[in-house]
């Protein structure tokens, strides 16, 4: 995947792009990399474990468009290794979708500095990290695609995520600063802010708690991660070549006008 574009700074549409999803095992990366694979993408998903959720039974991806690949985001030789695999086998990525990340919720007052720590390097340093590695390549190629996985969380700043919300409202600023930095290599730099969405990390809430926050949606129910996929497919479109820097809300209206 070396051929250039022109300026529109489109992934190639000629064969299938080379993507990676970060946090594709389950849950939203999970639709992310099944949404790509539908397109006819080679998709890279990683995760720490490398165990496939149980979403991925019914489309079998096969070998040659698909790789899973066990890093951990918040190592750095292992990120590397894992592009290395990837440049390996397929060439540069050409979309980023870094999607990966983990709640540690608790009170500010019983909140560990490592359930601090451990949510920010997770939820905000691995997304530089990763980002800044994709981006060396993409910006040789001038063109690429990145999307951030943030949440309502980042505005709305719900009790019991003081580390979720910090680091979730920071990856809006650290992808507006890439963004301006890497726009005259048409590489777009966007951001997915999703509200309730039906995953396991939603499934560790009690159930009093979900209810209630189901209430406050507009739209009245919670999203499928395939609504969060659709979009993000949308940002890595021909369609999205002249939106960069954006923050698009994927929430029922849950956080509407903050
Ligand atoms: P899930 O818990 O269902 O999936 C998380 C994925 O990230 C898994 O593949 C997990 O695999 C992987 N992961 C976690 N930590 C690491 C790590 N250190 N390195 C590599 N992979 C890792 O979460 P969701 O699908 O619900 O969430 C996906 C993203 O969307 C997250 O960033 C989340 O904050 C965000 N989001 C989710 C919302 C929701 O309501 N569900 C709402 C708003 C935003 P493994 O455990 O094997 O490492």
């Amino acid at each position: 995947m070396t051929e250039e574009t022109g300026t529109s700074g489109e992934p190639s549409t000629d064969s299938s792009r080379v993507v990676l999803v970060t946090g594709g095992t389950r849950g939203i990366g999970g639709a992310c990399a099944r949404w790509f694979l539908d397109q006819g993408d080679r998709v890279a998903i990683t995760s720490r474990t490398g165990v496939l959720g149980p979403e991925w039974t019914q489309s079998d991806p096969g070998d040659d468009r698909f790789l899973n690949l066990t890093c951990d985001m918040t190592h750095a030789e292992q990120v590397e290794a894992m592009f290395s695999l990837v440049e390996e086998a397929w060439g540069p990525v050409e979309v980023l979708v870094a999607n990966a990340g983990i709640t540690r919720d608790t009170l500010v007052l019983r909140m560990s500095e490592d359930a601090w720590s451990d949510v920010i390097e997770t939820n905000l340093t691995a997304v530089f990290r990763v980002a800044k590695r994709a981006m060396t390549k993409m910006l040789r190629q001038r063109r690429g695609r990145i999307i951030v996985m943030s949440s309502v969380g980042a505005f709305l700043g719900s009790a019991g995520q003081a580390n979720y919300a910090a680091a979730k409202a920071g990856l809006v600023g650290m992808a507006r600063a890439m963004a301006r930095e890497v726009a005259s290599r048409s590489i777009t730099v966007n951001v997915v802010a999703p509200g309730l969405v039906n995953t396991e990390m939603l499934h560790a809430l009690p159930d009093e708690q979900l209810a209630q926050f189901q209430a406050q949606v507009p739209l009245g129910r919670l999203a499928e991660p395939e609504e969060i996929a659709a979009t993000v497919g949308f940002l890595a479109s021909p369609g999205a070549a002249y939106i960069t820097g954006a923050v698009l809300a994927v929430d029922g209206g849950l956080a509407m006008g903050l």
